[in-house]
């Protein structure tokens, strides 16, 4: 079977000053992962139409299938409609159906419509139109020498909605393509060059038809099993394997984040959890609540950022803090016990430790109690001070998954 190629070509002068961030082709790349069409090349380039034609010619060569995105706002800096119709030698009639959603789009939203709204209208006579619910440019699709070309606005949600609505229907129905599983478990605790190590043996073990992913982020690593034309039964045996290597480290085995894992492991107990959280800010009841439903569990967070407020809001005794510390062992099993008892909950986490590097050092301690038990873990926080926040709230995050655990 021959291997169907993407590229895509994303076109806005704000994307080459850095202005704007290229979201939309690492979107669209995920989405065609799944669907098994490798992204060969994925080029940005300015309002400049030599430089937009240019880039489609050479993608045409590496690519059957060309994903271009951007230049087909109302204003005069977006060229991609007039020159896709130059390109292709069409001319530009007006769509009715499109006509008749531009004026509507206007008239729901109560705004009024300018001509060069209406202009959107006016589509290439070659191409497929794609209609756009999400706003007012419609995509189009032309089909020339064995190769497809589509055009979609920049603006990420109406791409979004084209390509869903739209662009993958058209893909499964014309491109056959392999038969991808995917399984995917994700540890914590670890590093990737650890754990990598750990599954050399594994690795050996794996069919060409089976390949594994690792996917990092801080403390986190997501392993990704995926079988090509291969049947789902092989996958899982392989899956389970590589489970059982790593049982120690991994929270999940689906996609899940480790809230929401949390967040599962208390509604099966029926248990309840609140955080007093220093350093890290809120970071913890941030993540805690993204997670739908958290009220179920989540209590309620402190923050108590100074001495003062340990002491007279969250009851910790002034003699522990200035005796030992307030980045002490002694101080987070405080403040975690006091916690419990101030949200009348069953769990708590606690955290007191520096961000960043200090004459002090830069260490972090995290504290987990029931009201009656507790336990401390230190860990050391090595980076900036945004990717330590994220280490510490995984990390703590986990210390309570695994203290419930053992409960
Ligand atoms: P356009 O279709 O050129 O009118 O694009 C409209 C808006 O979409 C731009 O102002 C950007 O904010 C946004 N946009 C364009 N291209 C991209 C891209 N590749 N990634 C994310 N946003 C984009
Ligand atoms: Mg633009």
């Amino acid at each position: 079977m021959k291997q169907t190629f993407c590229s895509i070509i994303t076109i806005g002068d704000e994307l080459l000053i850095g202005q704007t961030i290229d979201t939309n082709s690492a979107w669209i790349a995920q989405q065609l992962n799944p669907l098994g069409i490798p992204v060969r090349r994925r080029v940005a380039v300015g309002d400049v139409k030599a430089d937009i034609i240019d880039a489609i010619n050479q993608e045409r060569k590496n690519a059957d299938i060309l994903i271009i995105t951007g230049g087909l706002g109302p204003t005069s800096d977006d060229i991609t409609k007039p020159l896709l119709t130059e390109y292709f030698n069409t001319r530009l009639i007006e769509n009715e159906a499109v006509r008749r959603h531009v004026v509507s789009f206007f008239e729901k939203r109560k705004r009024p419509m300018l001509d060069v709204n209406l202009q959107q209208a006016l589509v290439p006579e070659s191409c497929t139109v794609l209609f756009n619910d999400a706003g007012t440019a419609p995509g189009m699709l032309f089909e020339d020498q064995g190769q497809v070309i589509i055009s979609l606005p920049g603006v990420p949600n109406e791409m979004q909605f084209l390509i869903s609505a739209h662009v993958l229907p058209y893909l499964k129905k014309n491109y056959i393509t392999p038969n991808f599983i995917h399984r995917t478990l994700i540890t914590v605790g670890e590093g990737e060059s650890y754990i990598a190590n750990r599954l050399q043996s594994f690795e050996q073990t794996l069919p060409a038809e089976i390949k594994l992913a690792y996917l990092p982020k801080i403390n986190i690593v997501k392993l990704r099993l995926t079988g090509t034309d291969i049947d789902e039964n092989t996958v899982e045996k392989y899956f389970i394997e590589l489970k059982n290597e790593l049982s120690d480290i991994m929270y999940t085995d689906t996609d899940a984040e480790l809230e929401q894992v949390l967040g599962q492991l208390l509604i099966d107990k029926n248990k309840t959890i609140s955080v007093a959280e220093s350093c890290t800010g809120g970071h913890i009841a941030g993540r805690i609540t993204s997670v739908k439903g958290a009220s179920a569990y989540f209590k309620g967070g402190l923050v108590p950022y100074s001495i003062e407020i340990k002491e007279s809001v969250l009851g910790v005794n002034s003699d522990t803090i200035q005796q030992l510390g307030v980045v002490s062992e002694h101080t987070v099993l405080e403040m975690a016990e006091k916690c419990c008892l101030l949200f009348k909950s069953d769990y708590a986490l606690s955290i007191s430790g520096y961000l960043e590097k200090n004459d002090h050092g830069n260490e972090v301690w995290i504290g987990v109690s029931d009201g009656v038990h507790s336990e401390a873990k230190k860990i050391i926080a090595p980076f900036d001070r945004e990717k330590n926040t994220t280490l510490v709230v995984n990390t703590a995050l986990n210390v309570l998954r695994l203290w419930i655990l053992r409960s």
